[in-house]
């Protein structure tokens, strides 16, 4: 099952797809999370992302296209896999037919700028393995520190107010189009975001189990 989770930064598209990932037993792949370690690493792809990052940007196409693709040839995606993050473009859609990815599901979550505003400036990021924590809604056993792996939790450079306005404008002109992409291919399916995760993924679960 390939699956991708649009919505805009903050919609929750990190967590629900860790419990779809869980539940259905394909990987998720972030591809911002990988640029991000990429960046940490300061790697060759890293400092051209970097660039674009700090001011609020997207990362250019056909860098974020070679780092998916070279991703999901590994054997761990033979199964499916769930793309969070990708694609943010229409041009990125396109790469994924033009390399012959047949997705089978698109689900797009849909949360108020407002609610978003109030989420991200309280998220949380593992920067060992990536997961997301948030210090209301979602908070880890122990305070900065994760669940899952133990590695210590930051908060994303991207996710301070001003960064955050750009993004949802960012994500409004490049992003959303979209969903109309995916509506003309018969695969977008809307999901309203609910107040708890739980709720949200239960909606979730509705569109892949029908
Ligand atoms: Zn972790």
């Amino acid at each position: 099952m390939k699956i991708i989770l649009l919505g805009a930064p903050g919609a929750g598209k990190g967590t629900q797809a860790e419990k779809i990932s869980k539940k259905f037993g394909i990987p998720t792949i972030s591809t911002g999370f990988i640029i991000r370690n990429a960046i940490a690493n300061e790697t060759e792809v890293g400092k051209v992302a970097k660039g674009y990052i700090d001011k609020g940007q997207l990362v250019p196409d056909e860098v974020v296209t070679n780092i998916l693709m070279e991703r999901i040839s590994n054997e761990d995606c033979k199964d499916g896999f769930i793309l969070d993050g990708y694609p943010r473009t229409i041009a990125q859609g396109e790469s994924l037919d033009d390399n012959n990815i047949k997705i089978d599901y698109v689900i797009d979550l849909v949360v108020p700028d407002e609610v978003i505003l109030g989420r991200l400036t309280g998220r949380r990021e593992c920067s060992k393995c990536g997961r997301t924590y948030h210090i209301v809604d979602n908070k880890p056993s122990v305070e900065g520190i994760c669940d899952a792996c133990g590695g210590e939790l930051i908060c994303r450079k991207d996710d301070n107010p001003e960064t955050i306005k750009n993004r949802l404008e960012v994500y409004h002109s490049q992003t959303e189009p979209l969903e109309k992409f995916y509506t003309d291919k018969g695969l977008l399916c809307k999901v309203i975001g609910q107040d708890s995760v739980d709720g949200t993924y239960a909606e979730v679960l509705k569109v892949l189990e029908a």
